[in-house]
């Protein structure tokens, strides 16, 4: 499947049989990205942000890398890139690349949205982190815990297998970019809920 920034430059692709599960995230980090971006439609009406969750492997960007830039919200929390031409998020991954784990925005696949539900089905059907919506979410608990479990166990099984991810790191698993780290100050205010 395709991947693409808003603009343009930056495309990619990813391989959906790298994907452990599509599922909306509510936890405030992803709503202070979200809200940092400012791009619309980039969350739900309880706030939550769609994204699959896959192994880094699962993806290429094959144009645009240029672009690329690289934000974290704290010094710890995980890497957020996006397309600094547009603000199109792209990719999140943790710190350590020894956790070999990727969350892709769904609005950064460049696919019609049947053709995303067909592959991963729809959106918000597993929700995580769903005790810090803005409103009560209603996702389906087997859902929930069948995805939540399919997550964990591609990056258990990774873990075990020693993978390390170098998707936007280097030899020394350092990040391509410097990322630009928010101020506490700058993140509450991001993470306050209306
Ligand atoms: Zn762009
Ligand atoms: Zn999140």
């Amino acid at each position: 499947m395709k991947l693409a920034c808003r603009c343009g430059p930056v495309e990619g692709r990813i391989d959906p049989r790298r994907v452990h599960a599509r599922a909306s995230c509510y936890c405030r980090d992803c709503r202070a990205f979200a809200r940092w971006l400012g791009g619309a439609g980039l969350l739900d009406v309880a706030g939550g942000s769609d994204i699959l969750a896959m192994a880094p492997d699962g993806l290429q960007i094959t144009r645009g890398f240029e672009k690329m830039a690289c934000m974290s919200l704290g010094p710890r929390g995980l890497l957020r890139w996006y397309a600094s031409c547009c603000r199109t998020p792209l990719g999140n991954v943790p710190r350590d690349p020894k956790l070999y784990y990727l969350g892709v925005p769904v609005s950064a696949i460049a696919e019609p949205a049947d053709v995303i539900e067909g592959a991963f089905g729809p959106r918000g059907h597993i929700a995580v982190n769903a005790g810090s919506a803005t409103v009560p979410v209603a996702s389906p608990p087997l859902a929930r815990l069948a995805g939540t479990l399919r997550i964990v166990a591609g990056v258990l099984s990774a873990r075990l297998r020693g993978r390390r991810n170098r998707l936007l790191f280097d030899t020394d698993g350092l990040p391509l970019r410097e990322p630009l780290v928010l101020g506490r100050t700058q993140r509450d205010a991001l993470s306050l809920d209306p």
